[in-house]
């Protein structure tokens, strides 16, 4: 069993919050930025440097020229300072200019050949390392990060969890898919597990209720995307509060001491609530195609229900429920009441209603 040990050795408060911008944008902005945090009463200030953006031409961070105020507010506020590698370069430079712990980025975490080389890097190094969840919700993956980071030498690590990227449309930027977090915890049960709403999410609204949702599952701690103006920054504008802001998120949480008492029972109800909205969304996802496919039948002069694609469809669905272990006639029961909503959204569509 890996032992994992706090971030910073002071640290041992829960909730441990890290707050600060997306991007280091220019000396002023990182500098308002530390002095809300430290306001705040925030010790950890992030700020990414280097950005993994999707498309070429967005705004890429500053680079290292960015480390020097990071350097700044840490000497002027004094705060713990981290920041985003993606390369031995970036460790190098980050360690040189004296940030006090790096975070492993998603998109990082779920490249094993990039994370193998800052675990090279980081040997006979001491410093905190934050490793943030795979786009994909692969739990070896991310397992598999830690431990090459961990087989560094490297002990204080947290993970930090920021969603998963998905196809369909969701409530959040990144699905929670809070089953992965919650298995991690279960098999490296002394790893600090962090929640970050805020990429989560993608809005700024939803800051203080998935903050919340991650202390309810037993998280450790946050980290909160915090700049003086949101709606300047040069990314993730839509999902960054002021600390200000943040400040009130955390004067409303409710942080249960003994998650242990109910913290089993609510984990379960918390994986059941989201696993119920997962299926809300695939029946509105579906009718939508449902609706789709109404009007091309209305076009062309159809007839709404098409027994044998209905048997087909049931037979299928009967066969794969058998096969993971649910009973034939349940899903009969299901799949029959949604083909019924889908034939009313059609008849609806051709006027028959
Ligand atoms: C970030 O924290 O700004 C960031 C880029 O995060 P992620 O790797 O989770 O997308
Ligand atoms: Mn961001």
């Amino acid at each position: 069993m890996k032992e994992f040990k706090p971030l910073f050795e002071d640290c041992t408060l829960s909730p441990l919050y890290i707050a600060g911008p997306c991007s280091a944008e220019s000396r002023e902005q990182l500098l308002s930025a530390a002095e809300g945090v430290s306001r705040a009463g925030v010790g950890i200030f992030r700020a990414g440097v280097w950005k993994p953006r999707t498309k070429p031409g967005s705004f890429e961070g500053m680079g290292a020229e960015a480390l020097e105020w990071l350097k700044e507010a840490k000497e002027r506020y004094a705060l713990r300072i981290v920041t985003e590698v993606a390369t031995p370069e970036h460790l190098e430079l980050a360690l040189k200019a004296g940030v006090d712990g790096v975070w492993i980025g998603a998109r990082t975490t779920t490249n094993p050949f990039a994370t193998q080389q800052i675990a090279d890097a980081l040997h006979g190094v001491d410093t905190a390392v934050l490793i943030k969840n795979p786009v994909i919700p692969d739990v070896d993956l991310w397992i598999g990060a830690i431990e090459r980071i961990y087989n560094s030498g490297i002990r204080r690590i947290a993970a930090v969890h920021r969603g998963f990227g998905t196809h369909h449309a969701t409530l959040y930027r990144n699905d929670p898919h809070w089953s992965v977090p919650i298995e991690l915890q279960r098999l490296m049960p002394s790893i600090t597990l962090i929640s970050d709403p805020s990429h989560i999410g993608g809005r700024r609204d939803l800051v203080a209720p998935l903050s919340q949702q991650a202390l309810d599952l037993g998280f450790s701690g946050l980290m909160v995307e915090c700049h003086p103006t949101p709606d300047m920054a040069l990314s993730d504008a839509s999902q960054q509060i002021t600390p200000e802001v943040f400040s009130e998120v955390i004067a409303g949480l409710k942080w249960r001491r003994t998650p242990a008492d109910n913290g089993i029972l609510a984990q379960h109800r918390m994986h059941i609530d989201t696993i119920d909205s997962r299926i809300v969304e695939l029946l509105a996802e579906r009718m939508e195609v449902a609706r789709e496919i109404g009007e091309h039948k209305r076009q062309h002069g159809m007839a709404i229900v098409q027994r044998d694609r209905f048997n087909e469809v049931l037979k299928s669905a009967e066969a794969r429920a058998e096969f993971m272990g649910l009973s034939r006639s349940f899903i009969h029961t299901i799949i029959t009441a949604i083909h019924e909503e889908s034939v009313r959204q059609q008849s609806e569509i051709n006027g028959d209603n």
